[in-house]
């Protein structure tokens, strides 16, 4: 069993159920359990145009599928959703992005692995330090709780709801 943060996002058609069914196919993946959930966040949008606000949580994984097996069933879990990829940094009802997969550095055509954009946003530090615990080394030698001093939390709101693991 590997542990695994992941990133969840939604901005389009009903984002607190995109995440409620996102959440619901992720404990269905073989050899993978869902282990904690962050609180739901929302933020506004970065990239292009004019874009609706989005809801961002962070899960932790345990499991025994590989980085790329995991990838693949979490980009068919995105377009089970309707997820259309067309503009880059556009809108979207199911964004699904491997942050950590244990201590492993991935560089893919495919794959990044620590995600390369996690290190600046908000919407996912906050989130991955609520449910981490504790301070958390990443494989290039930086840590959490420094990346957080460097980014601030102006426009990130925690909300009351969450995803249960139960
Ligand atoms: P973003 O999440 O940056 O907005 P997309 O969700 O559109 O971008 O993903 C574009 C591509 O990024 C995917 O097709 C996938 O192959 C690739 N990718 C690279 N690293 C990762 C990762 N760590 N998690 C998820 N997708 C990744
Ligand atoms: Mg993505």
């Amino acid at each position: 069993m590997t542990f695994v943060y992941i990133g969840l996002g939604s901005n389009l058609c009903d984002p607190e159920n995109q995440l409620r069914s996102a959440f619901a196919a992720l404990k269905q993946l073989q050899d993978t359990h869902v282990k904690r959930t962050s609180s739901i966040y929302r933020s506004a949008a970065v990239g292009p145009g004019t874009q609706p606000d989005y809801l961002n949580a962070v899960l932790l994984l345990a499991t025994k599928l590989s980085p790329t097996a995991l990838l693949d069933a979490t980009q068919q879990i995105e377009l089970n959703q309707g997820r259309v990829r067309d503009i880059r940094w556009g809108a979207r009802t199911l964004d699904i992005d491997l942050l950590l997969y244990g201590d492993l550095q991935i560089d893919s055509p495919k794959l990044t692995v620590p995600h390369p954009r996690m290190q600046q946003r908000n919407f996912v530090l906050y989130p991955l330090r609520e449910i981490s615990g504790t301070n958390l080394s990443l494989p290039d030698g930086s840590d959490l709780d420094t990346l957080l001093k460097q980014c601030t939390n102006a426009g990130l709101i925690k909300t009351k709801y969450r995803l249960l693991t139960n």
